[in-house]
């Protein structure tokens, strides 16, 4: 609709000083100028363009507000509003009760950025939880990923048939990462009751939150936490002790962590540094066999592990909840085990399903010689 006036809230949700508001469309002056009294008598469709104007809006509800005003162009105005989220909703309220159209912030990316990849960056980049997953997305959305693909398409009609291989190899690579950046890899930590699962989450996090205490079983339910290691957004989960558990709560519990531990990025096995592998264990083992391995409370045993360690052929990693030891380790290796392969600045990655996807798509349709499908498959991510 060409003569449609449109509100959007442009900052992201959440707590923040400031707000801003876009009004865009034909009426958006006078549309404003129904709420908005500045400060100075000068009418805002005369005030030259980018200047800010202060004043007071006027909220359905009769309040009064001091905001910030600029129109940007006669088709668009700016409003700096105070960042709590009512103040921000009451500002939206009233300008759709005047007719304008809400749009959602995707809408508005979508409708300003260049092209698909630079919109989907945008977007990505409002959920960055750290400034190393920022900085990977902020190279997206400048054009690494985009840059990349057209080379793909460029070096295949070339004849370059291998180095194209190679490039898409490299982004299917790194498109596991990619697809992490918006939301943590999930670890969860696992193994028989009292062995120090709690303890271990608490020492990652640096804090005292998980349950810890003497009695088996305590930690019932999962607790779920969630930091960053080396820059890596993860969250931990702490699950219940898996053993055979005859009060159904504690079942509860067990089953949960099993599940929970099959839809983990990674799972950590925790046992009791003190304590020979028995059976279950074991088990335990073989069933994860992906499983990073770690044997805590090692501070209790100063002298060499007991030799059914070596015999279940898994080097654990060992660790003292309690102490500290060989906490960065257990850390660094968590960070190896779910990033094996970490960009370098300005590489492209590709960083939604679609674009995953469709790179896989691409790569087989390469294999197979069909370069017209290929090319149309790119074309669609571009
Ligand atoms: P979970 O049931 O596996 O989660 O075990 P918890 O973390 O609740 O710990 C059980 C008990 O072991 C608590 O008394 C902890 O203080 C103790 N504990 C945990 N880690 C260590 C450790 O590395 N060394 C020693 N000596 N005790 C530990």
């Amino acid at each position: 609709m060409p003569d449609e006036t449109t509100v959007t809230l442009l900052t992201p949700v959440g707590r923040g000083a400031l707000a801003t508001i876009a009004i865009e469309g034909e009426q958006a002056v006078s549309l404003v100028k129904q709420l908005f009294q500045p400060a100075s008598t000068v009418p805002l469709e005369t005030i030259s363009l980018e200047q800010i104007v202060f004043g007071n809006w006027s909220h359905l509800d009769g309040r009064r507000e001091e905001v910030v005003v600029c129109r940007q162009a006669d088709s668009r105005v700016e409003i700096h509003c105070h960042g709590g989220r009512a103040a921000a909703e009451s500002m939206l309220s009233s300008l759709a009760m005047r007719g304008a159209r809400r749009r959602d912030e995707s809408e508005w990316i979508r409708a300003h950025a260049a092209d698909p990849i630079e919109a989907a960056a945008r977007l990505a980049l409002s959920q960055a939880r750290t400034e190393r997953v920022a900085a990977v997305l902020l190279d997206q959305y400048q054009g690494a990923l985009r840059r990349t693909l057209i080379e793909v398409g460029q070096r295949y009609e070339k004849g370059d048939l291998e180095s194209s291989r190679k490039l898409l190899a490299r982004l299917d690579d790194l498109g596991r990462l990619g697809q992490r950046l918006t939301s943590p890899w999930r670890i969860v930590c696992a193994g028989p009751p009292n062995v120090g699962k709690s303890s271990l989450v608490n020492a990652i996090l640096g804090f005292e939150r998980a349950i810890v205490l003497d009695q088996p079983g305590t930690t019932r339910d999962l607790v779920v936490a969630q930091t960053a290691i080396d820059g890596w957004p993860v969250e931990l989960s702490d699950t219940a002790g898996l053993h055979q558990a005859d009060d159904p709560i504690e079942c509860e519990g067990v089953a949960r962590a099993q599940d929970e531990m099959g839809r983990a990025d990674l799972v950590v096995l925790v046992f009791d540094a003190t304590q020979p592998l028995r059976s279950t264990h074991q088990e335990q083992l073989k069933r994860w066999p992906q499983a990073l391995v770690v044997a805590n409370k090692c501070d209790l045993c100063p002298g060499p592990p007991d030799v059914s360690w070596k015999q279940a052929g898994r080097d654990p990693l060992f660790t003292s909840a309690l102490v500290g030891d060989g906490i960065e380790q257990l850390m660094a290796a968590l960070i190896t085990r779910l990033i094996p392969s970490v960009p370098h600045r300005g590489e492209a990655v590709p960083f939604t399903v679609e674009q995953c996807q469709t790179i896989e798509q691409v790569r087989s349709l390469y294999a197979s010689g069909d370069a017209t499908a290929a090319a149309a498959q790119l074309s669609r991510l571009l």
